[in-house]
């Protein structure tokens, strides 16, 4: 088939390899690439955390650890797998994805910092997202798959050519089709230069005000906020000076850390990943989008569901 990839985030890119993968002739249309979307900004830590539902989240979520982990072999990909710890202030159960992973320890009490009483530790996948988007997109070169830059006012737009589409538009698809059950969930974060940290952290105990170290080869992304509705896309000094402030209190290596940068992105929200097809009048349509705050973590799982659903278009 021939297929139209909307979208150049990382739910796009993985979707249309997999679907060049899979034989099918592929392009993709975006209105931004790489640092321009909100994937390039995530953290990118593999964590299934607020997409829903739970069930194909856990299922996604488990392709994709498997998928990265084998990715890691490939330096270029931008993949580390790294230990790391979440903590609680209460005591927690076992988390609901917890089939995703392979393997998930409880902090030992000598290893939980102060005022924390309970804590996951496991080895997750690590995504240097700036690396990551740029060794997809060389993949998609090296398939045939051609990317080119564009905004598109409907779907109907995208079929000149093709006989499917596949709307990977994340919040854009809230002005693109007209779902406004996408909410965005703002997430304001800092990167700094690396000072020796192999291991991640994650404090999610507020969900508003959440608390993670996550470091890459080069950098250590720290954050970070979650705020539902907001869109503002300015750096805010004093949420930023509130991240820093909290995150050297649980890491105190991090104090002094060179400050690189500061990024913020709107999570595109929504009470379930939209990720079946439609038949329109102009064609068919796979969409997959919506996936929170866990996009990166879904991607390949998502993809191999597009692939299939392509697949079984008449
Ligand atoms: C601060 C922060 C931290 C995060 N941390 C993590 C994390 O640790 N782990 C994790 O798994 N996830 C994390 N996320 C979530 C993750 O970034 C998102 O779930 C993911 O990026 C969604 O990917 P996407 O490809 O659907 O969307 P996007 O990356 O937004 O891509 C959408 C694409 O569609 C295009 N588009 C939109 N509208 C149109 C249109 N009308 N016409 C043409 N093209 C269009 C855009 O230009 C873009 O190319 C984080 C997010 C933020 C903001």
């Amino acid at each position: 088939m021939r297929v139209r990839v909307v979208g150049a985030g990382v739910v796009g890119l993985t979707s249309a390899l997999r679907l060049a993968q899979a034989g099918h002739e592929v392009d993709v249309v975006a209105a931004t690439t790489g640092d321009g979307t909100t994937s390039s900004i995530a953290a990118a830590l593999w964590y299934p955390y607020r997409a829903y539902p739970e069930a194909d989240v856990t299922r996604w979520s488990a392709t994709t650890y498997q998928v990265l982990c084998g990715l890691a072999a490939d330096p270029s990909a931008g993949v580390l797998i790294r230990p790391g710890r979440e903590l609680f202030r209460q005591p927690a159960p076992d988390p609901w994805w917890r089939d995703a992973v392979p393997e998930l320890g409880r902090v030992a009490a000598g290893r939980l910092p102060a005022g924390y009483v309970d804590g996951y530790e496991l080895s997750v996948p690590v995504v240097d997202m700036a690396m990551h988007l740029a060794w997809l997109l060389g993949r998609l070169e090296a398939t045939g798959v051609a990317v080119r830059t564009g905004r598109l006012d409907s779907l109907a737009g995208a079929f000149e050519g093709v006989d499917a589409v596949v709307n990977c538009t994340g919040l854009g698809s809230r002005e693109l089709v007209d779902d406004q059950s996408l909410t965005p969930v703002r997430g304001q974060v800092i990167v700094v230069a690396q000072v020796g940290l192999t291991e991640w952290l994650l404090d999610q105990n507020d969900p508003g005000r959440l608390l993670y170290v996550v470091p890459r080869s080069d950098t250590v992304l720290l954050g970070g906020t979650a705020e539902e509705g907001d869109e503002d896309l300015d750096i805010r000094p004093t949420t930023a000076a509130d991240i820093l402030r909290r995150c050297v209190e649980l890491v105190p290596a991090l104090d002094g850390a060179r400050v690189i940068g500061h990024r913020v992105g709107l999570r595109p929200g929504r009470p379930a990943v939209r990720l079946e097809t439609e038949f329109t009048d102009r064609g068919p349509v796979v969409h997959c989008y919506g996936h929170g705050g866990a996009g990166v973590t879904l991607s390949y799982g998502c993809a191999e569901d597009v692939a299939e659903l392509v697949s079984e278009l008449p």
